[in-house]
C-alpha cells in the first residue's frame, strides 16, 4: 500500500496505458481518478478497477476543463499527489498530405495538453512541497515516417520534462518521462488499421523489432510509471526512459 492517502490523476485513463497504470496506483492504495474526453468511458474503467477510483470528463487541450479535472481529483486528500499524463492522439500522414488540422490537434494534445496538466498540478505539489510527475513520450519522438507531428510532440515533451524537473525539484517534486516503443492499445490497432494491415501481421512486424521477441502490454508500460511515482524512486528525475523491449 505505497500510496495509501495519496491521490493521483491520470490523463487519458480510460484505456490503454492510462488504464493499467490507473489500476496500479488504485491496487497500491492510492485514491485515482481518471480523466478523459468520454465520461462514460472513464467511468465503465473506473467500475472495472474498482473502489478508490474516480472518472471525470475532461479533455486536455482545453486548460479550464484540466484545471477542473485536477480540482476534482484534489478532493479526494484535499491535494494531488501524483500526475500521469496519457491522453493521447495520433493524426498520421505524411508531411505532403499532413493538414494544418491533424498537425494542431496532435500537438494541442500531447503537447498542450501536457503543459496544462503539469501546470495545475504543481500549485497543489509546490504548496506541499511533495509530487511525483510523469509524463509520457514515445520511441517516435526519435523519428518515425508519418508521424512529424506526433514526434515533434513527444520531442517537445521529453524537453519540457526535463526543464520542469530542473523547476519543481527544490519543492520535493520529481518530473520524469516514459517513452513506450510499440504496446498493444487502441491507438496501434488503429494504426494498423490505417496501414490496412491485420493487427496480428502488425504485431508480428513489431515483435521483430524488439530484443526480448514480443510487443508491449499496458502493463509493460504502467510498471515502470508507477515506479517512479513511488519513495524509492525520490532520487530520478529529469529523466526519459525508454520502455520497449529492446535497447
Ligand atoms: P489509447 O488506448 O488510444 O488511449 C488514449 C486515451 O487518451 C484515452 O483514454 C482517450 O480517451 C484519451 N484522450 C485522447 N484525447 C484526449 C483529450 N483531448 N483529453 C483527454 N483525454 C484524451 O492510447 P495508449 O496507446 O494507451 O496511449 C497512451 C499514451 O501512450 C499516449 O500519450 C501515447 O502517445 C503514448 N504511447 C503509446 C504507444 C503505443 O504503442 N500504444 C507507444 C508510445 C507512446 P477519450 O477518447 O475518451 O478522450
Amino acid at each position: 500500500m505505497e500510496f495509501s492517502g495519496r491521490s493521483a490523476l491520470v490523463t487519458g485513463g480510460s484505456q490503454g496505458i492510462g488504464a493499467a497504470t490507473a489500476a496500479l496506483l488504485a491496487a497500491s492504495g492510492a485514491s485515482v481518478t481518471i480523466a478523459s474526453r468520454d465520461l462514460i468511458g472513464a467511468e465503465t474503467a473506473a467500475l472495472k478497477i474498482g473502489t478508490n477510483v474516480k472518472a471525470v470528463g475532461c479533455d486536455v487541450t482545453d486548460p479550464e476543463s484540466v484545471e477542473a479535472a485536477v480540482a476534482i481529483a484534489a478532493q479526494a486528500t484535499g491535494t494531488v499527489d501524483i500526475l500521469v499524463t496519457c491522453a493521447g492522439i495520433v493524426r498520421d500522414d505524411l508531411l505532403f498530405r499532413m493538414c494544418d488540422k491533424d498537425w494542431d490537434a496532435v500537438i494541442r494534445t500531447h503537447l498542450t495538453g501536457t503543459f496544462f496538466a503539469v501546470r495545475a498540478a504543481q500549485r497543489y505539489m509546490v504548496e506541499q512541497r511533495y509530487g511525483r510527475i510523469v509524463v509520457i513520450s514515445s520511441t517516435s519522438a526519435r523519428g518515425s515516417r508519418g508521424q512529424a507531428n506526433y514526434s515533434a510532440a513527444k520531442a517537445g515533451i521529453e524537453g519540457m520534462a526535463r526543464t520542469l524537473s530542473i523547476e519543481l525539484g527544490r519543492f520535493g517534486i520529481t518530473v520524469n518521462c516514459i517513452a513506450p516503443g510499440f504496446v498493444r492499445t487502441a491507438m496501434t490497432e488503429a494504426t494498423a488499421e490505417r496501414l490496412k494491415l491485420p493487427f496480428d501481421e502488425y504485431v508480428a512486424l513489431e515483435e521483430e523489432q524488439t530484443a526480448v521477441g514480443r510487443i508491449g502490454e499496458p502493463e509493460d508500460i504502467a510498471a515502470p510509471i508507477v515506479f517512479l511515482c513511488t519513495e524509492s524512486a525520490k532520487y530520478i528525475t529529469g529523466q526519459v526512459i525508454t520502455v520497449s523491449g529492446a535497447p
